[in-house]
């Protein structure tokens, strides 16, 4: 990846490459990025700068071995980290070693706009939370401990930081303030309050923002030749500067999808038994179905759907409040909202609203996710009723 590739303001890039030049680049840097921004091709930018063999002023040559090699984040001198759990592939004792082909795979399919959710989906992890453990921060040491092969810079990223494991993290407190020479750590996150403030006030601050809309619509065109410049332009605006967003919209993307349809089944026969009589009345089958297609799901993913759904509850409300075209949808998202016009007052979407903040707190500290979203499900039938 190099500078000229990576989608953020020149002023980032001309800040980052002074500071090389003037040889106060920070040992540890934290790229506080927007959602759908473009911070871990940055960050790759960044590393490959400075192990580049034949550098300009302004961008490594992307030609040299080391620069092929960080192509395929595969330079040895590379360390990447990220949440990481039990999967299908990594029976036991997860770290980021063992997930790095698949992460690599994922980084580049997607051209690096990547976010925690659409990574989650790819681990399809068990009932665990993925995170950055006390396995991966050994093995920084370790590395740290180590020379650099190839005699230039190692580069450590941690993306999405704040999955850090809380106990795990003070173990790298030292080596970020005093890392070995010619190290460079970059820490990536879009949720800063959930990293511990002595690992932050160790690093140096870098605001990474949202695109530009034309940026955006720049950026779809190119990778969707056959798409009109309008229609670009469209998704741009509801997209609102995350590419990854205006990705999904362009593709009808299968996990947005299944959230939609999830939502629509869940919400919507809770609603539908709400005005439902006498118990010969409901549909059983269907709704244990609607909760167990949830429960079945791991955590991290059943706390996406609970945070999807947050934001569709303001979307109905916005609907039904005559102020359509303020909420920024995809179509799909839109079919199941029409669903949902003018059957739920402020008060009770209000209610609802709460009943799932409620249900994210439970799943994140490892509440019985069967008897959370049964419990959230008949709340929500009381409350619509
Ligand atoms: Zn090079």
């Amino acid at each position: 990846m190099q500078f000229k590739d990576v989608y953020v303001d020149q002023s980032l890039k001309d800040k980052l490459l002074g500071l090389v030049h003037s040889g106060r680049i920070a040992h540890a840097q934290f790229f506080l990025a927007q959602p759908g921004s473009h911070a871990l091709a940055l960050a790759i930018a960044l590393g490959q700068y400075l192990c580049c063999e034949n550098p300009t002023d302004n961008d490594s040559c992307g030609e040299c071995p080391s620069c092929r090699q960080y192509a395929g984040l595969a330079h040895p001198d590379l360390h990447l980290y990220f949440p990481n759990c039990i999967t299908e592939n990594v029976k036991k004792e997860p770290e980021s070693s063992k997930l790095i082909n698949e992460f690599r795979d994922f980084a580049i399919n997607k051209n690096f706009f990547v976010n925690t959710n659409s990574w989650v989906n790819i681990l399809k992890g068990e009932n665990k939370q993925p995170s950055i453990n006390i396995r991966d921060c050994s093995n920084i040491l370790y590395h740290n401990s180590m020379r650099a092969f190839q005699n230039r810079y190692k580069v450590y990223i941690l993306w999405a930081a704040d999955k850090l494991y809380r106990d795990a993290a003070p173990k790298l407190l030292k080596t970020l303030e005093e890392p070995e020479d010619k190290s460079i750590f970059i820490l990536i996150s879009e949720e800063p309050d959930k990293i511990l403030n002595t690992i932050l006030s160790r690093t140096q601050l870098l605001k990474i923002p949202k695109l530009q809309d034309s940026e955006v619509a720049d950026l779809l065109l190119k990778e969707f030749p056959t798409m009109n410049g309008d229609d670009a332009a469209d998704i741009a605006i509801i997209a609102d500067g995350d590419y990854i967003k205006a990705h999904q919209i362009a593709t009808d993307d299968e996990d947005e999808a299944a959230l939609v349809e999830q939502f629509g089944l869940f919400f919507g026969s809770a609603c539908a038994m709400a005005n439902r009589r006498s118990l010969a009345e409901i549909n059983y089958p269907a709704v244990s179905e609607a909760i167990a297609a949830i429960v079945a799901q791991g955590r991290e993913q059943q706390k996406q759907f609970l945070v999807f759904s947050l934001g569709m509850l303001r979307n109905i409300l916005l609907n039904n409040t005559g102020n359509r075209g303020v909420a920024k949808v995809t179509r799909g998202e839109q079919t199941v909202l029409d669903n949902f016009a003018g059957k739920l007052q402020l008060k009770q979407i209000s209610q609802i609203y709460e009943l799932c903040n409620k249900a994210v707190y439970h799943i994140m500290r490892n509440g019985n996710a069967s008897l959370v979203f049964t419990d959230l499900f008949f709340q929500i039938a009381k409350v619509a009723a």
